[in-house]
């Protein structure tokens, strides 16, 4: 390994990030690191995506903090690639650049009918209950009795729970004072989520549907008949303890009998949407045709309408059908696989070939999948690479070594371009602002929603002379 510091950029602050700054840091050599994150705030999807009533999967930050503490990392909140730094720019101040930016965008049903007032994705619910500044003003209503939600995944879990769980409880939490005053006023009673294969290709973990029989004033259901089993399904639940547990919790929401008073979450299976329906430019149902299951040649259980259809009237419709990576400026992207190419975490350009010095992580790297530890091992491959070619001299872009790169040179970049970013000393005061009015409600924290009151609390950067 070369003996100078090495100089890393991190482009976003969520966990992938986190899990290569960590691994960076035991991976040893002298290493320094600068964090862009586009919102102040840093800790992505711990932040904005993790639900509110799972405090403890977002115990995960105090991890995080620590790392952000590490003297050798500078933070620079609210610096968005493209917009107020260019890759060209990191390019020629780092040696080393990680693209660790999620999954931005979410898949469409491409369905008619999605366009109406109350077909929303659940990513903007999600953002929007979780504080996230671009969903502040989202506008959910909650003034419908019923929601269908569409998608068999843990979003949609997560936003099927949030629609029908005690307001008091959400109270106890850090979910956004505007979705908490929403949320009490709702009317929402029952949701029903649609699954397009059947119960055993649900992509639920046990945990997050098990849940739903212990909410207190919520009765979880499942049909009998959509629990049946053909062949292929039993042969694929068979090995698999996550799917035959599922199948048993499913099986006991099938013999619920719900309290007269209850919330309502219905888990339907083998319903295809086909189109939202609507009255005078508002949602009122979801359209769907039932389905079986048809094994491809490459194995694959697929979803094949019956010529049945069966419609869910709704108020509001969720699309919960998986996350989509969005290409960043002046950086290689997959738009068939909406990710940015890479070989085991080295970016790959037009080419085919390797670029030097540019690394991608989590779910930029693989796509929308997997769980917050997933990353773990998913930085650690690529922190591998970057330490080879870290060895054999390969570094980004002009490549140039000395003084100047990363440095001052950045922060005088962004000065001169009037960019007001949060460093890590701001992200301690936002943290503060937060965590102390959170304490006088007995709350974690009282998130700041918007970006403007974010730079208030945080104050001006420090910057090195
Ligand atoms: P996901 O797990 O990929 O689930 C997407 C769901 O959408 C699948 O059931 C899929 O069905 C369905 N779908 C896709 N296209 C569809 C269409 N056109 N019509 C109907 N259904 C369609 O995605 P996610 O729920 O967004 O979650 C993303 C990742 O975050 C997952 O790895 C998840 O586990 C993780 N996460 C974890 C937690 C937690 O640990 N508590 C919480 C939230 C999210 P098919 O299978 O038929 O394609």
């Amino acid at each position: 390994m070369s003996g100078r510091t090495v100089k890393v950029a991190v482009v976003g602050a969520g966990p992938a990030a986190f899990f290569a700054v960590e691994a960076l840091l035991k991976a040893g050599g002298r290493v320094s690191v600068d964090v862009f994150n586009r919102l102040p705030a840093p800790f992505g999807l711990v932040r904005d995506g993790v639900a509110p009533d799972h405090q403890a999967i977002k115990s995960v930050a105090k991890v995080y903090q620590r790392l952000l503490e590490w003297d050798e990392l500078r933070y620079f909140g609210g610096v968005e690639l493209g917009a107020d730094v260019h890759a060209d720019e990191l390019r020629a101040a780092y040696d080393q650049i990680v693209y660790a930016v999620g999954a931005q965008g979410e898949r469409p049903l491409d369905i008619p009918g999605e366009e109406l007032k109350g077909s929303r994705s659940a990513a903007a619910f999600v953002g929007w209950y979780n504080g996230h500044p671009e969903y502040r003003d989202a506008g959910f209503a909650l003034d419908c009795r019923r929601v269908v939600v569409v998608g068999n995944g843990n979003v949609a879990l997560d936003v099927a729970r949030i629609l029908v769980r005690s307001p008091d409880r959400l109270a106890e939490t850090d979910i956004a004072d505007h979705a908490l005053k929403a949320l009490r006023r709702s009317r929402v009673r029952e949701v029903t989520l649609l699954g397009r294969r059947g119960p055993a290709q649900a992509a639920f973990t046990n945990p997050e549907l098990r849940e739903f029989g212990t909410l207190e004033g919520v009765s979880a259901l499942a049909e009998a008949r959509e629990l049946e089993l053909d062949p292929a399904s039993e042969a694929m639940a068979a090995g698999d303890r996550v799917r035959t547990r599922n199948l048993a919790t499913l099986r006991s929401y099938a013999e619920t009998t719900p309290g007269a008073d209850d919330r309502l979450v219905r888990f339907r299976f083998f319903v295809s949407p086909v189109e939202i329906l609507g009255r005078e430019g508002r949602a009122t149902g979801v359209r769907a045709e039932r389905t079986r299951l048809e094994e491809g040649a490459d194995g694959w259980l697929r979803a094949v309408g019956t010529g049945e259809f069966e419609t869910f009237p709704c108020g509001m419709a969720l699309r919960s059908v998986g996350y989509r990576g969005v290409a960043l400026p002046g950086v290689p992207f997959d738009s068939g696989r909406g990710v940015i190419p890479n070989d085991g975490g080295r970016v790959v350009g037009a080419d085919g070939r390797p670029v030097a010095g540019e690394y991608v992580v989590g779910w930029a790297k693989r796509g929308p999948s997997g769980v917050i530890g997933t990353n773990k091992a998913d930085a650690a491959e690529t922190v591998r690479a970057m330490v080879e070619d870290r060895d054999a001299g390969v570094f980004a872009g002009c490549a140039v070594t000395g003084a100047g790169r990363g440095g001052v040179g950045v922060e005088a970049l962004l000065l001169r371009r009037g960019v007001r970013w949060v460093d890590k000393a701001g992200w301690r005061r936002l943290d503060g602002c937060e965590t102390r009015a959170g304490k006088a409600r007995g709350r974690p924290r009282v998130k700041l929603c918007r970006v403007e009151e974010m730079l208030e609390a945080a104050g001006p950067p420090e910057v090195e002379s």
